[in-house]
């Protein structure tokens, strides 16, 4: 009943409302939350603008900041069964996915906690011994915080221990979907220690809840992961204050496969390219690109493969991926199939919800493959954020780079072949803001992670992550000032 942390405290919504959270493995009610509105977020932006501008945090020590992420982290891995129960409850993944997610929200709160105090600004030499010039990290000031409902927590983490690494406020503003484990998250940030105001949390959806963290002048930066639209709306929202913009938006990944690849290990990994989590991985690569020369015999395969992915709920032991997050995405995902169909793809596998009566109270859509598509299509260069494959074809190198770089979007893409030179020249062509060879998905909390071209501005993650969070302040310091007597006047 209270579930919005303002100023330290647990609150309920200001008016009153309240919103059902539903499992998409089988639509049944998970609980109800409290759904914030703009006077929600308002004094939730009040309290954090206090705690930067009044409060001690900003003045700890990156040591202290750090060691307050590393007992985070050691909560983290004490709750990790509750935390992968909520995330799989609000998103129906299956729960051994939400598991790896925990341990990787784990090792993200370590690695801010280690960095925090690493490197703090340097020492400049003017030449002039009568200066002290430093370049140094601060913080950048109250930080509004809006997260996607694919990875939950995760993309949560991504955002909240750069954020706190760096010494700033924020208020966190979670998918309306999927609020669970963002409140466990707030009970383990108040356990570790976090002063009152310095970490906030609003549940509801985007326009009442979230919109007001970009227009507030009292919030100096907006770091937003989610769809392409909504970015925008952000970028321009904020410009009226001139904030700050951090955005993670969307991809349509090409997943390059040369006819030279190992051809079994890049079909395995097309798959889990393309349907871990039912296609809802904004890296996800849904867009295959298959050298002519094999494309009957790989896609042949490939749908065989596809044909047989056992989908089911989170507790299934025996299902391979989960439901769509919501109704409402199901039915974009079927326009988008039916869309691509319209244009002249042909269907060759799923298109449709399955048949099996034990799924058929939740949200799911089978994995789907359109081939003989090209890219001016809408199915090639939209994003369908589900379990649908394009296959499209290249004859050469070039052709290959053309195809996958003939789009909006620049997040992430693959390439296999065994020829390393290839692999080497493709990625170093590829505008993404990842690449893969003969690979797919993997990531380190060590490595900067963002898009090229309209995929978002800005890095989370590694080093230039924490740098998005900090502001860096030239101090010039005379130590020997005289006059200077330019004008002898
Ligand atoms: P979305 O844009 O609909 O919503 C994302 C968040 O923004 C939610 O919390 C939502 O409530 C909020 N929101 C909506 N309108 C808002 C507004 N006007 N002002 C402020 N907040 C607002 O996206 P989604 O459907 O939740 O997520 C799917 C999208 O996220 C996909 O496009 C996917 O590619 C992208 N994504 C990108 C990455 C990445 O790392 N680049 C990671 C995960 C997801």
């Amino acid at each position: 009943m209270t579930d919005l942390y303002v100023d330290g405290q647990w609150e309920s919504a200001r008016a009153g409302r309240r919103r059902q959270i539903r499992n998409p493995a089988d639509g049944e009610p998970v609980a109800e939350v409290d759904e914030a509105g703009p006077e929600d977020t308002a004094a939730a932006i009040e309290a954090a603008h206090r705690a930067f501008h009044t409060g001690p945090w900003p003045q700890t020590s990156a040591r202290e900041r750090g060691d307050l992420l590393l007992r985070l982290a050691d909560l983290l891995e004490r709750d990790a069964d509750i935390v992968a129960r909520l995330e799989s409850l609000d998103t129906g993944k299956r729960l051994v996915e939400s598991e790896y997610d925990v341990a990787d929200v784990v090792s993200v709160f370590r690695h801010y906690g280690r960095v925090a105090a690493e490197e703090s600004g340097r020492v400049i030499d003017t030449g002039n011994p009568d200066v002290v010039s430093r370049v140094v990290h601060e913080p950048v000031g109250v930080c509004g915080l809006i997260t996607p409902w694919n990875y939950p927590l995760l993309q949560v983490s991504w955002k909240v221990a750069p954020c706190l690494a760096a010494g700033n406020t924020f208020v966190l503003k979670p998918s309306e979907l999927t609020p669970h484990t963002a409140i466990h998250l707030m009970k383990l940030l108040e356990e570790s220690g976090l002063p009152a105001g310095v970490g906030n949390l609003v549940l509801g959806d985007g326009p009442g809840a979230g919109a007001p963290l970009s227009v507030d002048p009292r919030v100096d930066l907006v770091s937003f992961t989610g769809g392409l639209a909504t970015g925008k709306a952000i970028m321009a929202a904020a410009s009226g204050t001139v904030k700050r913009v951090a955005l993670e938006l969307g991809g349509k990944n090409p997943n390059i496969v040369f006819a030279d690849a190992d051809r079994e290990v890049a079909l395995d990994f097309a798959l889990t390219a393309v349907f871990l989590h039912s296609g809802q991985v904004c890296s996800a690569g849904a867009r295959l690109l298959v050298e002519e020369s094999i494309h009957d015999e790989f896609v042949d395969a490939l749908v065989e493969r596809a044909g047989r992915i056992r989908l089911g709920g989170p507790f299934d032991e025996k299902a391979e991926t989960g439901p769509l997050t919501s109704e409402r995405h199901r039915d974009k995902v079927e326009a988008y199939v039916a869309a691509g169909i319209a244009e002249g793809a042909a269907l060759r596998c799923g298109g449709t919800r399955p048949d099996d009566p034990a799924l058929a109270d939740g949200f799911y859509f089978l994995p789907t493959v359109l081939d003989r598509c090209t890219s001016d299509m809408s199915v090639t260069q939209d994003e369908s954020f589900g379990p649908v494959l394009t296959v499209e074809t290249f004859r050469t190198e070039d052709e290959a780079v053309a195809i996958a770089n003939d789009s909006i979007y620049g997040l992430a893409g693959a390439v296999w072949t065994q020829d390393a030179g290839k692999g080497q020249r493709v990625a170093a062509r590829l505008r993404m803001g990842t690449v893969w060879i003969n690979d797919y998905h993997p990531y380190v909390p060590q490595a900067e992670w963002g898009g090229y071209k309209q995929s978002g501005i800005g890095r989370e993650l590694g080093r230039a992550g924490l740098d998005e969070y900090r502001e860096t302040k030239h101090v010039w310091h005379n130590i020997r000032p005289a006059e200077q007597r330019w004008f002898a006047g």
